[in-house]
């Protein structure tokens, strides 16, 4: 027996324990090319909350009483497949659950030699590598440029301001909390807390690029800040996910007539070809310790409806994961 989560009511607003059932599952038997896994480490992600509403975007909505699936990594327990054999750490999309079955097809394999395995979920994983496509092919960063990244101490925006650092650009991080400041400092990030600053001083400068993960009043901060001809990488606007009804846009959008602006949302689903340039660039840099990364883990399978919850109160510093399992297959 296994345990596993599912969506029981649709969160209205903030999401909540409540709007998640934990119960029990047998454990199901693989067939051929499937592969036993027990996951380790699960991701909750604040595109998830989309998926709750019930709304069809860019992927299907979370159906009520069925398993919170999402990118997850184990190890293999029982292969049915060539590719896999017991004990390989795999990256997977089983989400939510303690052990699941998946096709063989659908999984990558992990060299925990190269790098710890709870990097495929963060700085090598989706996060990091949506902060180099937002950067590298959406914002088109130029060496010498001042970037602002918002939600700059969470996974994808720690990974986003030290890649334009280390681009050569001048980047300024938003934050939500002074233990985050403190760490973004200390990466070389000029940051300041959004709670406590106020944006139009911190951004008095100007700056060329926006990494945009918040919307909201970031964004209109940012538009009043941009030079002319300056980028705008909408990656997300978590400010707003939570929200019943939708707020009125920037106040301040005729900037992007007068200074010539460009705003490009992007979904890195659409960029996944460009996944191995990234990892060429970017993990010999975590690997010399270059490019850093920090996890705030919870533990056990009770944890991740709150460990969801608390992407919205910032209750992270870097990627939010749930470990729900031993490293070791026992
Ligand atoms: P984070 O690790 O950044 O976690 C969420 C953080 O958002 C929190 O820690 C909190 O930090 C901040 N936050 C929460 N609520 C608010 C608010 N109301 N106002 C300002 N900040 C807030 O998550 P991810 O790195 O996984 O995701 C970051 C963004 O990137 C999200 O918007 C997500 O949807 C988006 N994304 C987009 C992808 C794409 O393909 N376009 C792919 C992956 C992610 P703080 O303490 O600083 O407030």
């Amino acid at each position: 027996m296994s345990r596993e989560v599912v969506l029981a009511a649709r969160p209205v607003g903030e999401p909540s324990e409540s709007d998640f059932e934990i119960r029990d599952a047998a454990d199901a038997v693989p067939g051929d090319g499937q592969v036993a896994v027990r996951n380790v480490f699960v991701s909750v992600d604040p595109y998830m909350r989309g998926r709750m509403t019930g709304v069809r975007t860019y992927v299907p909505p979370f159906e009520l009483g069925q398993v919170v699936d999402g990118a997850a990594v184990g190890r293999v327990e029982l292969s049915r497949d060539e590719r896999f054999a017991e004990g390989d750490w795999v990256l997977s999309t089983l989400g939510w659950r303690e052990a699941g079955v998946a096709s063989a097809n659908g999984l990558r394999k992990l060299d925990p030699s190269l790098a710890p395995p709870s990097t495929a979920l963060g700085v090598l994983g989706t996060p990091g590598f949506t902060a180099w496509v937002g950067l590298v092919d959406i914002g088109r960063i130029e060496g010498g440029e001042t970037v602002y990244v918002s939600g700059a101490a969470g996974a994808v925006g720690s990974a986003a301001a030290q890649i334009a650092k280390l681009k050569g650009c001048r980047v300024i991080g938003s934050a939500g909390s002074a233990e985050k400041v403190a760490w973004l400092e200390e990466l070389g990030i000029e940051a300041f807390d959004y709670r406590a600053t106020s944006l139009r001083d911190a951004l008095a400068d100007g700056i060329d690029v926006f990494f945009d993960n918040v919307g909201g009043r970031q964004l209109e901060a940012a538009l009043a800040a941009l030079r002319d001809f300056g980028r705008v990488v909408a990656c997300g606007a978590i400010a707003g996910y939570n929200d019943v009804e939708a707020q009125p846009g920037p106040r301040n959008l005729a900037y992007v007539v007068s200074k010539r602006l460009r705003i490009e949302g992007f979904i890195i689903l659409d960029h996944l070809d460009r996944y191995p340039v990234f990892a060429a660039e970017v993990a010999p840099w975590v690997r010399e310790g270059k490019l850093q990364y920090r996890e705030t883990v919870l533990d056990g399978i009770d944890a991740i409806p709150r460990a969801f919850a608390g992407l919205f109160h910032g209750d992270n510093v870097g990627k939010m994961l749930v470990r729900v399992g031993p490293d070791s297959l026992t």
